[in-house]
């Protein structure tokens, strides 16, 4: 069956006009799904009975299932959610205060194949990708549990596709989401508002440029030549540093857009000055920026932390040398809700 949010508004309208009821009603129903945060038919006051039967009878709305929820002392929430297959996905709300800026940090698949060696979500594969409706209930469910009445202020401004999976190997999916999540007559949620990260599926990164969505671009490098990624992130193999780099390009002179580049910094992986010297020679001249990332712990994975002064040095390696660097605020690590954390297991 169909699901009635993996629609867009023109969607939406068009169905029910082809089943004989007016534009306007479609336009009511999407309200209540996106306006008011509402999954059952029955709550949606101003539709008629025979509408609601004909949606019941057509159409299922995910709603996903609320298993865990914590707390970090900095505001950030950690989510689990049950699908209707019994699998757990996770999904993060990181508040900025000083910049008025909610953020919601969002899941494209059940686990991630893609197995970089760091990474917690990739520890056991791949189970299944996404539907759009399960990504857009994450951002739902999010506004409708920070929201102080009724699906009101704050509002969500800002979406991160880096929670658990590779968004771009869930292309379309993903794609029908954003729109949604986008659209004025729904979430309202301006594209330069939403990024997407990606460890560099080439192929998805040109599809993107040439889409044109102005959609923020971020790419996890975490190392800054072919030896070691290909250690660390197996799709190195398949894409290497200079096809990643070439698609990178073409997508900022297509789009106009400041692409990031994510690094974790991992003790003794990818920390010596030797790699943050690297680094600045790879992309000097490119129109980006680079987030630096303390690894959060994974003790499954031995994954640690490099010592401040090590952090300390890579910044000022990249800084000194005109990159444009900034080192990530560590929220949500007391909740393993950081980079690389989110896992399908309750904990
Ligand atoms: S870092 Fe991203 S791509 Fe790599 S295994 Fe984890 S979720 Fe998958």
């Amino acid at each position: 069956m169909k699901d009635l949010k993996e629609l867009k508004r023109n969607e939406l309208i068009k169905e029910l006009k082809n089943a004989g009821f007016p534009a306007y009603r479609g336009e009511q129903v999407f309200n209540w799904l996106y306006k008011n945060g509402i999954s059952e038919t029955e709550k949606m006051k101003n539709i008629p009975g025979e509408l609601k039967e004909y949606l019941n009878d057509n159409y299922e709305i995910t709603d996903l299932k609320e298993k865990a929820k914590s707390q970090a002392a900095d505001g950030t929430i950690k989510y689990l959610w049950e699908l209707k297959d019994g699998e757990n996905i996770e999904g993060v709300y990181l508040p900025f205060p000083e910049s008025a800026r909610h953020s919601a940090c969002i899941s494209t698949q059940v686990g991630c194949g893609l197995g970089c060696s760091f990474c917690a979500t990739g520890i056991n594969g791949l189970e299944r990708n996404l539907t759009t409706a399960e990504i857009i209930d994450q951002v739902l469910k999010i506004q409708a549990d920070i929201s102080r009445d009724e699906f009101a202020e704050p509002r969500l401004s800002n979406i991160v596709f880096m929670g658990m999976g590779e968004p771009l190997a869930n292309f379309e999916n993903l794609m029908q989401a954003v729109e949604i999540i986008n659209s004025d007559n729904g979430l309202n949620i301006g594209m330069r508002k939403m990024t997407i990260s990606t460890v560099g599926l080439v192929p998805e990164i040109k599809k993107l440029a040439d889409r044109n969505d102005q959609i923020g671009l971020a790419v996890s490098l975490h190392a800054p030549n072919d030896r070691l990624r290909n250690k660390i992130m197996p799709i190195n193999k398949k894409y290497n540093l200079n096809q990643l780099l070439t698609a990178v390009i073409d997508y900022i002179e297509k789009t106009g857009r400041r692409v990031t580049f994510e690094y974790v910094l991992m003790d003794s992986v990818n920390d010596s000055p030797e790699l943050a010297v690297q680094l600045v020679e790879l992309l000097r001249g490119i129109n980006c920026h680079v987030n630096l990332i303390p690894a959060n712990p994974v003790p499954e994975l031995n994954i640690k932390k490099p010592v401040q002064k090590v952090i300390d040095s890579f910044y000022s390696t990249l800084d000194n040398n005109g990159i444009q660097v900034s080192l990530r605020r560590e929220m949500g690590s007391q909740i393993d809700a950081a980079c690389g954390q989110l896992k399908r297991q309750e904990s």
